[in-house]
């Protein structure tokens, strides 16, 4: 199914949304059986506040994971934390490097994969997540995979599928990188026992509307920070048919069209 069928089917059904700006009901106490944690956006309102301490493990609800992430991320340069921007001065080093690109142990030349994932996880997660990352032989068209169990990022290392010329290639890693480091990130810490966590988080293979707002937003924010989009998504990655039909409200603001764009 493509882009533009996808969002057309959409707006046929037009399915009930149930994110938390629509159904509220659905998020406030009571709704689920846990007791969630609270990221509050006043603790690094400005660059002089330190990173919240985030706790490991399932307590947080997904949209508002999602969304805190999103406010620790999405500000202006000169209010990151000093680790955030230490962390995008080294990213920016390896995403304007012009070495070339080693298929083998390094993203490339002096810069391990592990390096990559500790500065894409100080910049957009808090440092929150907690998984090692190695390269791997996967099916032909898998960039990468995240398996939870044993919290283990896999990038496929066959470097032809991520593009054509090197910086392609390089751009393809990193964003794979990130996608994966997503995954990663709103599987360790989301609360499972949320009535909404299918279509907030598992739904389409992991692409749920918690995923694809933080894609979203990840887009726009690399675009501004490294000049050229790191896309960890878009639809692309959305492309499980049957399994969750996003609501309008959801294709809008992921801005989703129905051109022949994909
Ligand atoms: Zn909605
Ligand atoms: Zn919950
Ligand atoms: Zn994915």
């Amino acid at each position: 199914m493509s882009q533009g069928e996808m969002v057309r089917l959409v707006y046929q059904s037009n399915p009930q949304c149930t994110c938390d700006e629509c159904q509220p009901s659905l998020y406030t106490r009571g709704a689920c059986v846990a007791r969630h944690l609270q990221i509050h956006q006043h603790a690094y309102h400005t660059q002089f506040h330190p990173v919240p301490r985030i706790v490991y493990g399932k307590h947080y609800e997904a949209l508002h994971l999602a969304r805190a992430a999103i406010a620790y991320f999405d500000r202006s340069e000169l209010g990151l934390t000093s680790v955030q921007k230490e962390a995008l001065d080294r990213l920016r080093r390896v995403f304007h490097s012009r070495c070339g690109l080693s298929g083998g142990d390094t993203v490339q030349d002096g810069y391990q994969l592990s390096d990559v994932l500790h500065m894409i996880n100080h910049l957009f997660f808090f440092g929150a997540l907690q998984a090692v990352i190695m390269w791997a032989q996967l099916i032909p068209n898998r960039l990468g995979q995240y398996q939870p169990a044993t919290r283990t990022i896999k990038i496929n290392s066959r470097a032809a599928i991520f593009g054509v010329g090197a910086a392609e290639q390089q751009r393809g890693k990193l964003a794979t990188i990130l996608h994966e480091a997503m995954h990663a990130f709103l599987r360790q810490l989301s609360c499972c026992a949320c009535p909404t966590y299918y279509s907030d988080v598992d739904g389409a293979g992991g692409h749920g509307r918690a995923f694809q707002l933080l894609s979203t937003t990840l887009k726009k924010v690399t675009m501004k920070l490294l000049g050229t989009p790191l896309d960890p998504t878009g639809f692309r990655s959305f492309a499980y048919e049957g399994q969750y039909l996003p609501s309008v409200h959801d294709v809008e603001t992921w801005q989703w069209s129905d051109g022949n764009r994909w």
